[in-house]
């Protein structure tokens, strides 16, 4: 069976003791196996990290945003082969596999410009004689542990600004993906950049736990649940790291009486069942205000959503996949029946979906689910399938409450033709992302990603110049010169004549 190994540049592996399989999501069957590190990997990581930070560090800025130059071209010569390889394993399709890849190259583009934001701070003056400048130093070695969601776009959001920033950067990424970030790897050293600066080791809790507990590692970014990305911060935190841990998400649409109902019946359709609702800034609950609202979008919803084709990662005509594994597969239809004996109203039911061919695939059909309230388990807890709940509010008042009040506060849209509504929601709403007639307000690479409340623990976002803040400590220099004229200082550095 194929082995995905461990891609760590400072010398061999020892003995892999356990592996975990990867599956093909597609047909239900074991693609390949992923092997599983633990503390002594991790050991041959950081040693190698160790050993080539510091002349990475040293390397001029402009210099290494050459190297990120020709990775971001790598990376565009290898989309498609990239995205085959990310689709096989996730289950996505290939115009979403594509997606995931462009939003990381995109940071990668982002920090060929680096040497521009690594600039500090100057002040002349500050006392008699007295200057102060201020400079951004890599953290030195910083490790990353991504979720299979996105196995392109997060580890670059966190790998890119890390190594170009002048830090050694290992990446521990999903389990059950992980061949893209080791392609990732490779495409790194082909583009120039020193050995043992980004390296990738795989595993589980175990190898998390030696990454938490590594003296040697400064910061740790984490993307994933909230419950592990709660573990997570508070073990790192404990053991004196920087930590940003971004966790799970549940967002709302707000759809008011004037929005443009065609729009978002089609902006729905992409945003909650789009990469089979696993997404982290999905939009798997909608909020109509007002009755007739709600009527006129449920009406229109229902022929729309019967009309998605889900199909294998491949089919170019399929709006979406399967989802990752057999459990999650089962984890899904269960809080579809969790949602009906709380009171929903399952409109469209797609469990017990198969595709012909392809029985054995963990395909979930379309589902939506009408008169969702705020008492429900399972309009608290996030789902992560193709699974759409409607949550009826009577006025804005209430439509910005749900979000608000929810435990997770990653992204929120509103959909609406009035300004005024949509400035006074944005202000108010207790999110940290958020859309106006945008259904997935993802930050472009160089503003910042992240959430806040159980969606983001810690106070540092992704990318952007927050990203640069995170992979960087600020040092301050005040300065004195000893006294004296011009003139005197002209005459000390005479440079001596011949003859
Ligand atoms: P996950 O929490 O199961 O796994 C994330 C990482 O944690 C993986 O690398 C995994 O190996 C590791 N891990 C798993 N169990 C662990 C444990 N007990 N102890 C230590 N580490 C452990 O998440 P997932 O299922 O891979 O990804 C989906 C989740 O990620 C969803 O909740 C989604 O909302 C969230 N997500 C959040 C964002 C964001 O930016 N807020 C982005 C993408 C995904």
């Amino acid at each position: 069976m194929r082995v995905i190994d461990h891609f760590v540049a400072g010398g061999p592996v020892p003995e892999i003791a356990r592996f975990a399989d990867i599956l093909d999501p597609n047909n239900g069957g074991i693609q390949a196996q992923v092997a599983l590190g633990n503390a002594a990997v991790l050991d041959i990581a950081v040693a190698a990290a160790s050993a080539a930070q510091p002349a990475w560090a040293a390397t001029n800025p402009q210099r290494r945003a050459r190297v990120m130059f020709r990775f971001k071209e790598l990376i565009e010569a290898n989309m498609d082969a990239l995205a085959h390889m990310l689709s096989s394993e996730h289950g996505k399709v290939i115009a979403d596999s594509k997606g995931d890849i462009q939003r990381g190259l995109e940071v990668v583009e982002f920090t060929c410009g680096l040497p521009h934001v690594m600039k500090g701070e100057f002040t002349q003056g500050a006392g008699p004689g007295i200057d102060v400048y201020s400079m951004r130093q890599p953290i030195g070695i910083g490790a990353g542990i991504t979720p299979f969601n996105f196995p392109a776009m997060i580890p670059l959001w966190m790998g890119a600004v890390a190594v170009a920033t002048g830090n050694a950067f290992i990446l521990k990424p999903s389990e059950r993906d992980p061949s893209v970030p080791n392609r990732l790897a490779e495409l790194f050293l082909e583009a120039g950049l020193p050995a043992g600066i980004f390296q990738v080791v795989h595993g589980d809790k175990e190898m998390v736990d030696a990454i938490l507990d590594h003296p040697a590692i400064g910061a740790v970014s984490f993307v994933g649940s909230s419950d592990i990305a709660h573990y997570v911060y508070n073990r790192g935190v404990a053991a004196g790291k920087r930590v940003q841990a971004m966790g799970g998400a549940k967002n709302h649409g707000i759809v008011m009486p004037d929005a443009n109902l065609d729009q978002v019946v089609n902006d729905l359709c992409g945003a909650a069942f789009g990469s089979a609702g696993e997404r982290c800034m999905a939009l798997p609950v909608v909020v109509p205000v007002g009755h007739d609202t709600a009527e006129r979008l449920r009406a229109k919803l229902i022929p729309a959503i019967n009309a998605l084709r889900v199909g294998i990662s491949t089919d170019t005509e399929a709006h979406y996949g399967p989802v990752v594994t057999a459990v999650h597969k089962a984890n899904i239809e269960r809080w579809i029946q969790t949602c009906a004996d709380e009171g929903g109203e399952i409109v469209i039911d797609g469990r017990g979906f198969t595709l012909q061919g392809h029985e054995n695939g963990f395909f979930i059909g379309p589902t939506l689910i009408d008169h969702v309230t705020t008492d429900m388990d399972s309009y608290h807890n996030e789902i992560f399938g193709p699974v759409l709940q409607i949550v009826r509010a009577e006025n804005f008042e209430e439509a910005v409450a749900l979000p608000s009040k929810h435990q997770y506060g990653n992204g929120v849209t509103i959909f609406t033709r009035n300004g005024h509504a949509a400035r006074e929601f944005a202000a108010r709403v207790n999110v940290g992302m958020v859309g106006i007639n945008v259904p997935i307000p993802v930050p472009v690479a160089y503003h910042s990603f992240g959430g806040w409340k159980r969606s983001a623990f810690g106070d540092t976002n992704q990318h952007g110049m927050e990203g640069v803040k995170f992979w960087t400590k600020v040092k301050t220099v005040t300065q004195r010169w000893p006294g004296g004229s011009v003139g005197d200082l002209a005459n000390a550095f005479v440079i001596p004549t011949m003859g």
